[in-house]
């Protein structure tokens, strides 16, 4: 145990995290020549084109400090606020971080988040200054901002690049010596925490675990403490590249596991690993249950593929078990299914995956949060509203309440006022206001979930040139005033466009909605009126004029080619579209009111 070290690399999203991996593995002489590839444990092809890490993974290596030969267990965390629970229990299997900071961009706001994560860990912290390479790099100022954030000592920042290898040695040797072995007790009864799960198509889920006490052998019948489940571990392992198998694994490791289990759902991140015949009395702490944050509708362009889009659905959750769904129906779309995501990253994967791994086209309509109704009659038993169509007869209602995030937003003290106007008019309150240098700010607001899921990222953006980061944790449900806007096409209300809108916006956003709309929805051979209404009240109207010629009637019937590929055209445009009625809806309209100025 004391020659083991478990450490994770926490940062904000692009500082640095994957490639410094990297370089620790090159290093260590971890990888051969063969095997190198840049962001080598980013493995999913779409983590790797969106140079995005989605998945946990943990990889081990091998050191040798002053003559004495030590296992370095890396656990990388993904860096996307939808992942957050999954960098927390990285984050426990470990003693140590490293903290990159990039030189040039300096403390952001998950450079924070991550780090109080690790504090309440008690993880010893290393902070890296990484990206010295960079020409725009200010390693004082970022040295300085770290020293206050941290309270260290500036010698204890580690100046390093990912990219040319500067100050890796550094790093490993400060890992041997200022992180500190695993605790534990050998002879309790097996004690270890799944911290991710992989899906295999052929050898099915492979569980990756710390042993916190006692140890894992092949064979052993083992239990999952939070779902009851039992199975006997088949094969266990540790993590290199490749996998490396064992007979076992010992308190403090970090290591694999492969037992046949076929589904992602069995395995939970955060459970507890004990042996079946004596098992631990305790738990290990801090398992939750993740529970998704967003929700939308996913419907097959093409009704007749429902079957095949469940079938799809249920092969991805085999291999992710924070996806939900179950079925619904809607008057507009026919069969789908109402999803649950993690966020709206987490959604566009889910959509992305459907297409490329299973070749389905999907329309995906307008994500919402999860709110509760009560109503006036039954005040302990409200309804779980996931879809604004299932919202109650108002007048039945005694009131409605929606999920509340603390956010936390660190930008440059220039846009505080548009930083701040932006978060009021997204109906959040202000918490606190600190200095984190003179130019740097960080704020906290309480504002509601579904304001973030409508176009807060690009609003954030745009109004501070690009020097905001952003970050939020759910903080409860709160009363709110909010009504169900319905959009009618043609006279005939669309329920897939239904959104719950607060009361004092409804107005405006309905109007908004009728222009954006007319802008998307393509011309047809007749004028379609647009409403938005509220209840049996239209609040707004749009029309589209009607189209006068055939498109093809340009070409004169002479241009055989021509006219083909224009056809073609038209064809592909409308693999996205939507037959709602008598009128043609593509894809965007249903994100609409996510794309309102
Ligand atoms: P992650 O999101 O924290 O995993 O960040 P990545 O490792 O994916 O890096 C984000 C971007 O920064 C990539 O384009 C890298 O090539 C680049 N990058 C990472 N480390 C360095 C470095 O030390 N110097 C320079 N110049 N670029 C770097
Ligand atoms: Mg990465």
């Amino acid at each position: 145990m004391k020659h083991i070290r478990n450490f994770c690399i926490i940062a904000h999203i692009d500082h640095g995290k994957s490639t410094l991996a990297d370089r620790l593995l090159d290093y260590t002489g971890s990888v051969t020549e063969r095997e190198k590839q840049d962001q080598l444990l980013d493995n999913m092809d779409l983590e790797r084109e969106r140079g995005i890490t989605i998945k946990s993974h943990a990889i081990q290596m091998e050191y040798v400090h002053q003559g004495e030969t030590y296992i370095l267990n890396l656990i990388d965390t993904p860096g996307h606020v939808d992942f957050s629970y999954e960098v927390s229990r990285s984050i426990a299997a470990c003693e140590g971080a490293l903290l990159i900071v990039d030189a040039a961009q300096s403390i952001q706001a998950q450079t924070i988040s991550n780090l109080y994560l690790a504090l309440e860990n008690d993880l010893e912290i290393i902070p890296v200054l990484n990206k010295i390479d960079l020409p725009s790099a200010n390693p004082e100022e970022v040295t300085d901002d770290i020293v206050d954030l941290l309270g260290c000592d500036p010698e204890e920042v580690i100046p390093a690049s990912g990219k040319t290898g500067l100050g890796v040695d550094k790093i490993l040797e400060a890992i041997i010596e200022r992180v500190p072995p695993p605790k534990g007790n050998t002879d309790e009864p097996l004690q270890a925490m799944i911290f991710d799960s992989v899906y295999n198509p052929f050898r099915g889920i492979e569980v990756i675990f710390r042993v916190v006490n006692g140890e894992i052998t092949k064979g052993q019948k083992i239990k999952f403490m939070a779902t009851g489940k039992e199975y006997y571990a088949d094969e266990i392992g540790t993590l290199k590249l490749t996998q490396h198998p064992k007979q076992v694994i010992r308190t403090g490791d970090v290591g694999y596991l492969i037992s046949g289990i076929k589904e992602a759902r069995e395995v939970k991140v955060g459970d507890t690993i004990t042996d079946a015949k004596t098992p631990t009395k305790n738990m290990i702490a801090g398992f939750e249950n993740v529970k998704p944050m967003v929700f939308a509708g996913i419907y097959p362009v093409d009704t007749e593929d429902y079957e095949e889009l469940r079938a799809s659905m249920e092969k991805l959750q085999l291999n992710d078990a924070s996806l939900v769904f179950t079925p619904e129906s809607s008057a507009a779309l026919g069969f789908g299914f109402r999803c649950g995501f993690l966020g709206m990253l987490h959604m566009e994967i889910i959509q992305e995956r459907l297409e490329r791994e299973f070749d389905m086209t999907v329309i995906t309509t307008v994500p919402n949060v999860s709110y509760l109704a009560y109503s006036k009659k039954e005040q302990d038993t409200p309804i779980v509203v996931n879809n604004p169509s299932d919202l109650p007869d108002p007048s039945k209602m005694d009131r409605v309440e929606e999920p509340y995030i603390k956010a936390t937003i660190i930008t440059k003290a220039d846009f505080v006022g548009p930083v701040m106007s932006l978060c009021i008019d997204k109906r959040g309150q202000i918490t606190n206001q600190t200095y984190l240098t003179p130019e740097r700010v960080e704020l906290t607001f309480d504002i509601p979930l579904a304001e973030i899921v409508f176009d807060f990222y690009d609003r954030l953006k745009t109004v501070s040139k690009g020097y905001a980061s952003f970050d939020y944790s759910p903080i409860g449900m709160r009363t709110s005033k909010l009504v169900k806007v319905d959009i009618l096409l043609n006279g005939q209300s669309v329920d897939a466009l239904s959104a719950l809108i607060h009361a004092d916006n409804a107005y405006n956003i309905g109007k908004k909605m009728c222009e954006k709309l007319k802008e998307l929805i393509p011309r047809q051979q007749f004028d379609i009126p647009i409403q938005a209404a509220i209840g049996a009240k239209i609040i707004s109207r749009e029309t589209i004029k009607a189209l006068r010629k055939d498109v093809t009637a340009k070409c004169y019937g002479g241009d055989i080619s021509r006219k083909r590929k224009l056809l073609e055209k038209q064809k592909k445009g409308k693999k996205r579209m939507r037959q709602v009625g008598n009128v043609e809806i593509p894809q965007q309209a249903f994100m609409a009111v996510l794309k309102l100025n």
